[in-house]
């Protein structure tokens, strides 16, 4: 036995310097198991040559012939092109950067080999910038699939691989502990053996199905990485329930008396989800749970009640928006509910400045405020709560898992922790849901308040944008409210801002009788809350809007919106906008506007959300569409990114992968902690919070 790899650095490898080891640190690559961790996300077939007439745009092959021409081409970019022809077939090859002596050397080359992807150019097949040498020269042809390694910003391919080879020697020696993860049929190669293949697959290898990632050492290595990360959100739980909370009496009479002032009753699913909390917050270990429903299932009446709960007990609760806007209509909404009940509401954003701010801090200092509704500014240092014992945070999938358990030192006094809630609306698939989320509890609120009549959506080109404007004048004449999104992703805010601005005005002149009015991102919270309540209150007719107006905002008597750009939009985001309209009781309609061309994708997208406006089909579909990671948003990427495994790709795995992982953390947290830290790097951040 050699010592363990975990702990030997790579710095012991041979031409492994200072600066090389710097280059590998800032991957995240310090011992000679990290080396092998870092695992190539693609192969190259480098084995055979491909006739050229047998060659199909978007693969890459190696291709042999005799150059038969090679001119400059004058296009909108200089390039030199080159023709090679093998008797099957000719491609060209084009080069944009090149020397004098290149050009020379490729005209007189004669017959070369060369590697690359084939695309179609502007003179049929092409491949740019391929690698080349003359056949003389060209070395002997690769035994096996040729790995490729991601990110290795300042080290070339083949100083990795080299330094892999080296890893692989070590490796031999046995320095990699097998984790004993039981029977499984994933788990029956050995992890050293699937390590190896995959960094040098053998010349006899299911090349197929290595391109497919279908192999059974990519489908071992996949398992074990899913497995590491439900270990690691089962471990930050398991971490979390060993602190103490308050635990809370039984729900008393403000509790029952909202219900009775609200003015409409629960539906089964609130009083389902409802008393699930309440249930979680009468223990002593702290309350993590996710609440998903749908928008408009009545999420908020759920925090209402946790919060009358807290109160009860003699506990100040924190409500965490996404947004300024949305802890705007949040502080309206749930201060008129409680108010009465004698609960106070403060709010604190990055908005509220000098005087008012001292103030709020004191009141929340003091526990003159028992809820207290912001952004992520409540959760600055200088925020003090008298006795903080439920945080609740709306909109989950705007905040990752690190910033969740940093909230926990916000508690009460001691080592106590708070309560935690959390309300998202995105409708995540269940199989994926019991995977992301594997540390928390997940309630579902799966109806909707009744009388609620589905939205009609049509999706229209932008062309057609007169008919749309008359729609609009004549839908605000018969007494209802409009919404019209501009949007204008991968642009910056302010130029959204101004697209809304102009738009408005567009819209005032063509619209003379109509009210009209904006909101958008870079206004002030005052003008904002002015806007919004305007149009609340039906002074406003017409409310030109960013994204901003994404989640939360409720106004019943908006009946229909428009969206432009709809096709630069993800589904679960024109879901959220969408749900802004069908709030009432009378019929809704959305116009999804594009522009033109419309691509296939776009348009398969687009016609989901004609098709349902059921956000956990859409989200099905999205997902089947274009995969989790764009689902769940940037944001959350940090806990989803897999070196080897896919969510969609590896569903199928994922009930063994969860019964596997129970059974590990069963037998004690050592052997999970070492695969943890096998496979995320950033976990020594999740365990010390
Ligand atoms: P979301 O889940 O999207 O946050 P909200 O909490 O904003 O939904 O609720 C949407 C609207 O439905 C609000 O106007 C709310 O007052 C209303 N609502 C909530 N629950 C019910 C119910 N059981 N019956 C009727 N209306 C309800
Ligand atoms: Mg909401």
């Amino acid at each position: 036995m050699g010592s363990d790899l975990c702990e030997i650095s790579v710095t012991r490898l041979k031409g492994v310097g200072t600066s090389l080891a710097s280059k590998l640190a800032r991957l995240g690559i310090e011992s000679v198991q990290d080396l092998l961790f870092h695992l190539p996300f693609r192969y190259e077939d480098r084995t055979r040559v491909t006739p050229i007439g047998a060659a199909r745009p978007g693969q890459a092959y190696v291709l042999e012939g005799e150059i038969t021409a090679c001119n400059l081409a004058y296009g909108r970019r200089r390039s030199l092109l080159a023709t090679l022809e093998d008797g099957t077939g000719r491609i060209g090859l084009r080069f944009y950067h090149f020397s004098k002596a290149m050009e020379h050397n490729l005209r007189r080359a004669g017959s070369i080999r060369c590697y690359g992807e084939v695309r179609a150019g502007a003179t049929g097949p092409e491949i740019y910038h391929p690698e080349y040498a003359s056949l003389k020269q060209a070395a002997t042809m690769e035994a096996s699939l040729t790995p490729v390694y991601p990110a290795t910003e300042g080290i070339s391919q083949s100083r990795y691989r080299s330094l892999v080879e080296q890893a692989l020697a070590l490796l031999d020696t046995g320095g990699l502990v097998e984790l004993d993860l039981g029977d499984s049929p994933y788990t029956r190669m050995p992890i050293a053996e699937a390590l190896r293949y995959l960094h040098r697959p053998p010349p006899d290898a299911d090349t197929q199905a290595l391109l497919a990632s279908q192999h059974p050492a990519q489908r071992r290595l996949a398992f074990e990485e899913l497995l590491a990360h439900q270990a690691s959100l089962r471990l930050v739980r398991e971490e979390m329930k060993k602190l103490h909370a308050p635990p809370l009496k039984p729900p008393g009479s403000r509790y029952t008396e909202l219900g009775a002032s609200l003015g409409f009753s629960l539906t089964k699913a609130q009083e389902k989800v409802a008393s699930e909390v309440a249930k979680d917050m009468m223990t002593a270990s702290p309350t993590l749970r996710l609440v998903q429903g749908d928008v408009g299932s009545g999420k908020t009446v759920i925090a209402a009640l946790a919060a009358i709960h807290a109160f009860e007990n003699g506990l100040q609760t924190a409500l965490m928006a996404p947004t300024e806007l949305l802890a705007e209509q949040h502080f309206i909404n749930l201060s008129s509910w409680l108010l009465p009940l004698g609960i106070r509401t403060a709010r604190l954003t990055s908005r509220v400045t000098g005087k008012k701010r001292e103030e709020t801090l004191a009141q929340i200092g003091t526990g003159n405020a028992e809820l207290v509704i912001g952004t992520h500014a409540l959760f600055q240092p200088e925020v003090a709560f008298q006795s903080l014992g439920l945080i609740i945070i709306d909109e989950q999938h705007r905040f990752g898992v690190h910033q969740r358990l940093a909230l926990r030192e916000k508690g009460v006094a001691g080592s106590d922790c708070p309560h935690q809630l959390v309300m998202t609306a995105t409708p995540i698939p269940r199989t994926l849901s019991m995977s992301i989320y594997a540390d928390m509890d997940v309630s579902v609120i799966d109806e909707l308040p009744p009388g609620r009549r589905p939205v009609t959506t049509s999706v229209l080109p932008d062309e057609r944008r007169d008919q749309v404007v008359a729609r609009v004048a004549h839908a605000c004449a018969a007494g209802a409210q409009v919404y019209w999104v501009c949007t204008l992703i991968d642009e910056s805010e302010a130029l959204e801002c101004q697209a809304a601005e102009a738009t408005a005005e567009e819209l005032s002149k063509l619209l003379p009788e109509v009210k009209v009015g904006l909101i958008h991102g870079r206004m002030n919270a005052t003008d904002k809350a002015q806007a919004m309540s305007d149009f609340k209150h039906a002074k406003l007719d017409l409310l030109v809007a960013t994204t901003v107006i994404e989640v939360g905002v409720d106004v019943p008597n908006a009946t229909l919106m428009v969206i432009e750009n709809s096709e630069r939009l993800g589904l679960a985001q024109l879901h959220q906008l969408r749900g802004r309209i069908g709030r009432g009781a009378k019929e809704s309609h959305c116009l999804l506007l594009y522009k033109k061309p419309l691509g296939e994708l776009s348009r398969e997208r687009l016609a989901v959300m004609r098709q349902s406006n059921d956000g956990f089909f859409i989200a099905e579909r999205d997902l089947e569409i274009r995969g989790p990671g764009e689902i769940l948003g940037s944001k959350q990427s940090g806990s989803l990114e897999f070196k080897i495994a896919n969510l969609m790709r590896d569903q199928d795995m994922l009930p063994e992968v969860r019964q596997v992982a129970a059974k590990l953390l069963q037998a004690g947290a050592g052997q999970a902690e070492q695969l943890v830290s096998r496979w995320i790097k950033e976990s020594e951040k999740l365990f010390s919070g």
